[in-house]
């Protein structure tokens, strides 16, 4: 897989363009903050993927929900560029978090999901050198992944 330095906020912005029939099917509003304007050396395919899991894991979190919308922030903290994924779901428990990085670790019905989303990221992002952590609270769930700039 290959990887070209590309603009962290162009990915972004077509992994959204890709998940807008499904956020407008479940009315989940997402707003996007960008005051980065950082280049990662990345395969770019590959990090769409990680944005569009992680989009889709917060809108079945909460398609159910009475207020329900999604946050993504992006911004530069100095050689590293920070996304953060926010949904306005309960939050992850502490007792599961260790686990839902596993490959097939699903707390989704049958046929609902397959709990490779988050591994397959996982290895995404160890590939590049980035980090990935929650940030939770029991009013929203908050993913953070933090990429090193590329040229730092
Ligand atoms: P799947 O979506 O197929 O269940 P994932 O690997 O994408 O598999 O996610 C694993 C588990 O992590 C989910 O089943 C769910 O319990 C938890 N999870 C992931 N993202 C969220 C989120 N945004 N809010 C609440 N729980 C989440
Ligand atoms: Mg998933």
């Amino acid at each position: 897989n290959v990887k070209n330095a590309y603009s962290i906020s162009q990915i972004i912005e077509e992994a959204i363009t890709l998940t807008q029939p499904k956020l407008q099917r479940e009315l989940v509003e997402l707003n996007y903050t960008d005051s980065s304007n950082a280049m990662v050396l990345c395969n770019e395919i590959e990090i769409e993927q990680v944005m569009i899991n992680l989009i889709n894991n917060a809108i079945d979190a909460v398609q159910d929900l009475a207020d329900k919308w999604i946050k993504i922030i992006v911004q530069d903290i100095g050689s590293l560029v920070q996304l953060e994924i926010i949904d306005s779901g309960s939050g992850i428990p502490e007792s599961i978090q260790p686990r839902i990085f596993d490959p097939f670790y699903t707390t989704k019905n049958v046929g609902e999901g397959t709990g490779l989303g988050l591994s397959i990221i996982k290895g995404i992002l160890d590939d590049h050198q980035a980090n990935i952590s929650i940030n939770n609270d029991s009013t929203h769930t908050c993913f953070i992944i933090q990429f090193p700039k590329h040229g730092g």
